[in-house]
C-alpha cells in the first residue's frame, strides 16, 4: 500500500527529500507525473501521491520518510493496499516515465 500523511504533520518537509520517488509534496503545491503538472491533492497539508508511493520498494527495505518523519505523521494508508508485485510494477512504470 501507499503511504499517507496525517494531521500530525507539521510541514517541516524534512520528508520530501527523502522520497526515491518524488512522490512528496508540500501542501498548495502542484504534483508531476509523467511529465503533467497535475492539481495538489491538498491544500492545507505536505501529501504524497499515491500513484506514486511504492513503499520505498525497489529502493529500500523500509519507507523512507516514515523514519525521516520527527512526529509519527506517516502512515501505512489502508485505502490503498497493494502486493509488492503491484509496487516493484508502479516503480518500473516510473522507472520508464520518469519520477518528476
Ligand atoms: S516529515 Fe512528517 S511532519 Fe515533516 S512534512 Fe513530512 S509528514 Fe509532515
Ligand atoms: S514510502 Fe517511500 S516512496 Fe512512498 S512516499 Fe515515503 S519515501 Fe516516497
Amino acid at each position: 500500500m501507499a503511504v499517507r500523511i496525517t494531521e500530525d504533520c507539521i510541514a517541516c518537509n524534512a520528508c520530501e527529500p527523502e522520497c526515491p520517488n518524488n512522490a512528496i509534496y508540500e501542501a498548495d503545491t502542484p504534483y508531476m507525473y509523467g511529465g503533467e503538472e497535475k492539481e495538489a491533492l491538498s491544500e492545507e497539508f505536505t501529501y504524497i501521491v499515491p500513484e506514486k508511493c511504492t513503499e520505498c520498494v525497489g529502493f529500500y527495505d523500509e519507507p523512507q520518510c516514515i523514519e525521516a518523519c520527527p512526529t509519527e505523521a506517516i502512515e501505512m494508508d489502508p485505502d490503498n493496499e497493494e502486493s509488492q508485485e503491484e509496487l516493484m510494477a508502479k516503480k518500473e512504470k516510473l522507472d520508464e516515465i520518469g519520477r518528476d
